[in-house]
């Protein structure tokens, strides 16, 4: 682990990664990148890479954890053995079981629960590359595959740290900041500034407080542009996808000159006939083509009407014939 550093923010206001005390991390994510889960993203935020995906709403076994009126939301934070310098012992620890905990309750305010009662939603996060800040990212990430899965929510939900260093305020704590700094305040919230993850390591007066949240929103405001940049990126390429893809099946231009083509020879044609002729031929096709749309509901109906107890057993008379060959 590095040392302690003299001084976190230099004369000039930049931090020691070049930032301003109100500037995030470069962030990118990408949606839909699990083919097998129901909703995806990866998310980089500086040196942070979390995957989260998200499963449902599916049925919950066992089923006495089901609730009758909502689903239940599943959330499990989890590092990568290698995604710090030392090696992190595999499996839950105290601080993953408390992230979970937290990340679940900053989703269910805005996830709409009740239009799923006795499901589950399951939310995995799972960092990758770990560099301070990971339970926000992790909760971007998340937010993002719950969208992509399309669960009906109130929003999105956008999340950030704020913290204290040389006595200021900056938002978007990197690794010396977190580890050294006076106070560490990750939160998570909606579009309408409604906070649904507040928690504080450290020391701030209540005015810094009133500015953290402040710091903190306009923070969460940019992360809130590049999540719905994101999703509408993707539907903007899907639509082109589909475009592309008609084209290299089908040849539409030519399909249409075609029909047009068509069309105007049986204008020509009909044209050159005798108009009576032309009623005696519309009024028989009209009366096959009645005919024919009688007879195909006639089987439909029939196909609904029959049932299997209603068939005569003399009907497997009708059958010996297969039988002795079978036999
Ligand atoms: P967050 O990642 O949400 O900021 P913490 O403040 O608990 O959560 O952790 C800060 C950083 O410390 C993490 O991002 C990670 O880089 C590092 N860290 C956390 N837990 C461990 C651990 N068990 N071993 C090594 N590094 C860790």
């Amino acid at each position: 682990m590095s040392d302690k550093p003299e001084k976190f923010i230099d004369e000039n206001g930049l931090r020691l990664d070049g930032r301003r005390v109100n500037e995030i991390r470069p962030m990118k994510m990408e949606i839909g990148v699990l083919s097998r889960a129901d909703g995806s993203c990866y998310l980089e935020w500086g040196k942070n890479k979390v995957l989260a995906a998200v499963y449902g709403p599916r049925e919950l076994h066992p089923r006495r954890l089901q609730k009758a009126d909502s689903a239940l939301i599943r959330y499990r934070y989890n590092m990568a053995a290698f995604s710090v310098e030392d090696r992190i012992r595999p499996g839950p620890s105290r601080r993953s079981i408390e992230i979970s905990k937290v990340s679940r309750e900053a989703f269910e305010p805005v996830v709409l629960t009740h239009l799923y009662p006795g499901a589950v939603i399951d939310v995995f996060a799972e960092v990758l590359q770990a560099d301070a800040g990971t339970r926000t990212a992790a909760i971007n990430a998340a937010s993002m595959a719950l969208a992509d899965a399309g669960i009906p929510m109130k929003g999105l939900v956008s999340a950030c740290a704020v913290g204290k260093v040389d006595g200021q305020l900056v938002l978007d704590l990197n690794k010396p900041e977190d580890n050294y700094g006076n106070a560490d305040i990750p939160m998570a919230m909606t579009a309408d500034g409604e906070i649904t993850l507040l928690q504080m390591d450290g020391d701030v007066t209540q005015e810094e407080f009133r500015q953290a949240v402040e710091l903190c929103k306009e923070g969460c405001r940019q992360i809130l542009e590049m999540q719905k940049e994101t999703l509408k990126n993707k539907f903007t390429k899907l639509e082109e996808v589909e475009i592309s893809d008609d084209e290299e099946d089908v040849d539409v231009s030519a399909l249409v000159e075609s029909t047009l083509e068509s069309l105007e020879e049986d204008e020509t044609s009909e044209n050159d006939e005798d108009i009576e002729e032309e009623i005696e031929t519309d009024d028989v096709e009209d009366a096959e083509s009645g005919d024919e749309a009688e007879s195909v509901e006639e089987q439909e109906d029939s196909f609904q009407d029959v049932d299997e107890d209603d068939i005569p057993e003399d009907n497997d008379e009708d059958v010996p014939e297969d039988d002795e060959e079978t036999a």
